[in-house]
């Protein structure tokens, strides 16, 4: 089939496809432990969940304004208020179906052909999908392995050119599980605005963070250390709502008007039910914040279990230390060989023969690495680690 060369160069989601995958063959009665899926195994609270339903019986079944319910926009502009420099307004905030929407509408908007667009290595699948859909060239950028990857400025200035326009990254890293601290944001930030180059921060895990509170925000930063920015976030990770489909972006009124623009010809408004369960959860900051905080306590029980099954049945295997989101992201080329070449090699040889489901580091621009999933049952968690080092143990000359 013939089709749009707006399309010519797009992969489906890696990751997307590896848990289809693994649902697939345990739907065909396949013993599989996905340690694929990036997304809270929890429940969405109930509370959060009657948010919605009872916006459905009471008529908010509706279009809203296309970037979402005021009282949303001012409820997540309140809720960041606490971490933030400077005075939010709820001018600034677009409520999209995700977080990846969120991206798409920033990306889509700012940069266009002959654009460079710096992207934080090992980056989030899907961000070299979103940037070369704007015609724009993603441009890998890694910091020092020994610092979990984490971008300096020295290695951004290898990467940078004079078409650069822009920079993408997260923290908590998608898959690293690196997160900055408020002095390494704040050296990458002043980095961009001395260029003048587009900092979108991607905070879709900002509170799943191991550390004492939440994770450094670019938001956190005083506004004249900031040049232009959009800062992402949303519902799906840290209330366990990634079916809702709730994200947003904060920036610029000015900029929000044009994304509010993009989106009115693509989606127009979040789903509105969903919208008023997520107004549930940001209108409620005490109680949301303590349901955060149990589920935070289980990704950082499930972290150590995992660090600790690693320790002790891989001590050869290399990762980051994961001090933020729920992926643990571990090197796996010393187990090639005898015809396996590359991290894809390896999880398809580990799905096959062990029936474990992991991602290839291909999807995040690294085919060394492989990326597993924390945000499962203490016993999924142990089973499928014990089944990746029965097979990788032998391997490891
Ligand atoms: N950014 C990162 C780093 C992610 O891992 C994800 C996961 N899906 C998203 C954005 C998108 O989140 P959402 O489900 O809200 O679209
Ligand atoms: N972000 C999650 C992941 O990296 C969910 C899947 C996706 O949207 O890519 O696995």
């Amino acid at each position: 089939m013939r089709v749009s060369p707006n399309i010519e160069r797009l992969r489906p989601s890696a990751t997307i496809a590896v848990s289809t995958l693994a649902r697939r063959l345990k739907a065909e009665g396949r013993d599989i432990i996905d340690l694929s899926a990036g997304q809270p195994d929890f429940d969405t609270p109930a509370w959060i969940a009657e948010g919605g339903i009872q916006g459905i019986r009471s008529g908010g079944t509706r279009y809203t304004p296309t970037p979402g319910l005021v009282e949303l926009r001012k409820a997540i502009a309140c809720y960041h208020q606490p971490e933030s420099a400077s005075e939010l307004t709820w001018e600034g905030v677009v409520v999209s179906s995700g977080a990846k929407q969120s991206i798409f509408n920033a990306c889509f908007c700012l940069f266009g052909p002959g654009d460079e667009v710096l992207m934080g290595a090992p980056y989030w699948t899907s961000y070299p999908e979103i940037i070369a859909l704007a015609r724009a060239e993603p441009v890998p950028v890694a910091g020092p392995e020994s610092n979990g990857f984490k971008l300096d400025p020295e290695a951004l200035d290898a990467a940078v050119t004079d078409r650069t326009r822009g920079l993408l990254f997260s923290s908590p890293s998608n898959p690293s599980g690196a997160v900055y601290s408020s002095d390494e944001l704040a050296a990458v930030a002043a980095w961009a605005r001395e260029r003048g180059i587009w900092l979108i921060s991607d905070e879709i895990y900002q509170r799943i963070h191991f550390g004492p509170g939440i994770a450094a925000s670019l938001l956190s930063l005083p506004a004249e250390t900031l040049g232009p920015n959009v800062v992402v976030n949303g519902a799906s990770k840290s209330y366990a709502m990634t079916g809702w489909r709730i994200g947003f972006s904060y920036s610029d009124p000015v900029l929000a008007q044009k994304m509010t623009a993009l989106q009115s010809h693509v989606t127009s408004n979040a789903a509105t039910p969903s919208q008023l369960a997520a107004l549930a959860a940001y209108g409620d900051p005490e109680r949301t914040n303590a349901v955060v905080d149990e589920m935070v306590c289980a990704f950082r029980r499930r972290r150590d279990l995992a660090v600790g099954l690693f320790g002790e049945l891989l001590p050869a295997v290399h990762f980051v230390p994961p001090a933020g989101a729920f992926y643990l992201y571990f090197r796996v080329d010393a187990a090639f060989g005898d015809g396996l070449s590359s991290a894809g090699d390896v999880c398809t040889a580990i799905l096959e023969e062990e029936g474990a489901a992991i991602v290839p580091g291909e999807a995040f621009g690294d085919s060394r690495y492989a990326r597993l999933s924390f945000a499962t049952s203490d016993e999924l968690l142990e089973d499928g680690i014990r089944r990746i080092a029965r097979w990788m143990q032998p391997r490891l000359g």
